[in-house]
């Protein structure tokens, strides 16, 4: 094999090791932005919470005003009923008087139900806390962490990129620059072997014609189906005979 071609191979692989470092900081970044998400999430639904506390709050205190006022009246109509002579006036104040009664029964049932709704949504509030606080610690802890991993990765990627720029030279200009276009557009290997006619970048198979150039000069070419650079690779071992 020719010493350009064995040269890219190595750096390739070294390509290869950098952009998964590449991606392993990518994924730890992901993930703090995920948890920054759920903490946002959380912070909305416990202001959302102390929102309708308050309301309900307020709406408790309206209905125990409500209910006094009745009462006042309850008793002002009480004083009046010793002062009425006439029969038919005086059950109509004893019928306003039931009615008031029987509202401020309505308005203590409504209060209580806010109550219990209050009660409720304290309790909700207090599981609520306690998450945003437990999640809070653990991004800070995951923060510290993440500085620390992405240092690690740093410096290996640093070592590999300084090895890799040793062997730049030994490439050769055209060829790198082939080699580069195509890694940073396709995914995977930019520079493929063929095995068995096979492109194995791609898995299809090539022309005769491009099979055979590989063959004759040992070279480089483009795989006509994907647009890799494709080189002679090993034939694989024949495989055993099948059984009869
Ligand atoms: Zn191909």
């Amino acid at each position: 094999m020719r010493d350009d071609l064995k040269t890219l191979l190595e750096l390739q692989e070294l390509d290869l090791k950098i952009k998964a470092h590449e991606e392993e900081k990518a994924g730890i970044r992901r993930s703090l932005e995920e948890l920054n998400e759920k903490i946002k999430a959380e912070e909305e639904t416990l202001a959302r919470l102390r929102e309708e506390g308050k309301k309900e709050t307020v709406q408790i205190k309206e209905r125990e005003l409500e209910a006094e006022e009745k009462r006042i009246q309850i008793d002002k109509y009480e004083k009046q009923l010793f002062q009425i002579k006439n029969n038919r006036e005086y059950q109509a104040l004893l019928d306003e008087i039931r009615g008031l009664k029987a509202d401020i029964e309505n308005i203590e049932d409504a209060a209580l139900e806010v109550m219990e709704e209050l009660e409720a949504n304290r309790a909700g509030l207090k599981a609520e806390e306690e998450r945003l606080s437990r999640d809070r610690e653990k991004l800070r802890a995951r923060e510290e962490e993440a500085v620390r991993e992405i240092a690690r990765i740093d410096a290996g990627i640093e070592r590999l990129s300084s090895e890799r720029q040793t062997l730049i030279p030994g490439v050769g200009q055209e060829l790198f620059g082939k080699y580069c276009r195509i890694r940073d557009h396709k995914p995977g290997r930019a520079l493929v072997p063929v095995v068995s006619q096979v492109c194995q970048g791609c898995d299809m198979r090539l022309t005769a014609q491009v099979n055979n150039d590989l063959y004759k000069e040992d070279c480089v070419l483009y795989c006509e189906n994907c647009g890799r650079l494709i080189y002679l690779g090993k034939p694989p071992l024949s495989p055993p005979p099948a059984a009869e």
